[in-house]
């Protein structure tokens, strides 16, 4: 098997969303790298080692979507936190959350096809709560300051859909470049029924109001041609069902499944 390269990243800056401790937006840089260069929407794979308790060292490895656009050796990850079981799940998102400023992470990458598709054509963007890392990658990239033309006067609707107000993730961002951008439509969608009390519970699924959503969406647009879709699988098949029961081919739609 091809060895893969291993980079050194430092963290920079952590914030967390509306003071939540579960979601956090974390800054790095890589340093042995002078440009990190990659597709919007692809994700880096993390490495760590962790003590069994048979007291045997595991290497672990996980991936997480850049939620930033290329910008020289810099990157951004968004992430939640597992909730922790005493099985051991939720090993990795607890110990980037926790991570110190200045500690550094081994990563390789970039990997990954969940990319736009050229020729642009007007498309849905759905995200579900940190599935909007790729999303923002993407946008932040069509429509950067310095990136006139890129979204080719494309419709791109996003559609980020969270259990809790406080998972919106970046929406002020998002509401200023949807005020900016004629053809940059921002939909947040809070699924009723999902209790703020237990925010750290994430299951992701998809809800008959978004499946309806999507329909009334496409219905309304009918010039929107692809579907990029990020997040749990128990949002993501559903949803792909849906549009292929909407008549839609499989190459129109480009997904992203976390688990
Ligand atoms: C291509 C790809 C990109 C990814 N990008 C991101 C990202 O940008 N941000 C991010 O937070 N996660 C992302 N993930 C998920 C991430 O890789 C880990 O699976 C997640 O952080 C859980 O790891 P863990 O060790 O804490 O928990 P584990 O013990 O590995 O998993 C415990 C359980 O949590 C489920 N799970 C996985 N991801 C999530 C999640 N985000 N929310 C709730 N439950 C989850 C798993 O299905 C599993 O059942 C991505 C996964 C893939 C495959």
């Amino acid at each position: 098997m091809m060895e893969r390269e291993v980079h050194t990243a430092r963290l920079l800056a952590r914030r967390s969303f509306s003071g939540s401790p579960l979601d956090f937006h974390l800054e790095f840089e890589a340093l042995d790298l002078d440009r990190f260069d990659f597709l919007p929407g692809q994700f880096l794979s993390i490495l760590s080692e962790r003590a069994r308790p048979d007291g045997r060292i595991k290497q672990e490895t996980r991936a997480y979507s850049l939620a930033s656009p290329p910008n020289g050796n810099r990157f951004d990850l968004c992430l939640n936190r597992v909730p922790r079981t005493e099985n051991g799940a939720g090993f990795f998102s607890n110990l980037l959350c926790d991570l110190p400023i200045g500690d550094t992470i081994a990563f390789h990458g970039p990997h990954g096809d969940f990319v736009l598709r050229q020729p642009l054509s007007d498309c849905l963007l759905l995200g579900h709560h940190t599935g909007i890392a790729p999303l923002r990658s993407m946008l932040l990239h069509l429509f950067a300051p310095d990136g006139e033309g890129r979204s080719c006067g494309k419709h791109f609707h996003l559609l980020h859909t969270t259990e809790t107000e406080s998972a919106l993730l970046y929406r002020e961002q998002f509401e200023r470049m949807a005020g900016e951008f004629q053809n940059l439509h921002y939909l947040p969608m809070i699924e009723v029924g999902r209790p703020e009390s237990k925010p750290e519970i994430v299951n992701g699924a998809a809800s008959a109001r978004l499946l309806a959503e999507i329909a009334t969406l496409l219905a309304a647009q009918p010039a929107i041609q692809t579907a990029y879709i990020c997040g749990l699988n128990a949002m993501v098949a559903p949803v792909r069902a849906r549009l292929k029961e909407l008549g839609w081919d499989r190459k129109q739609i480009v997904f992203e499944r976390y688990d």
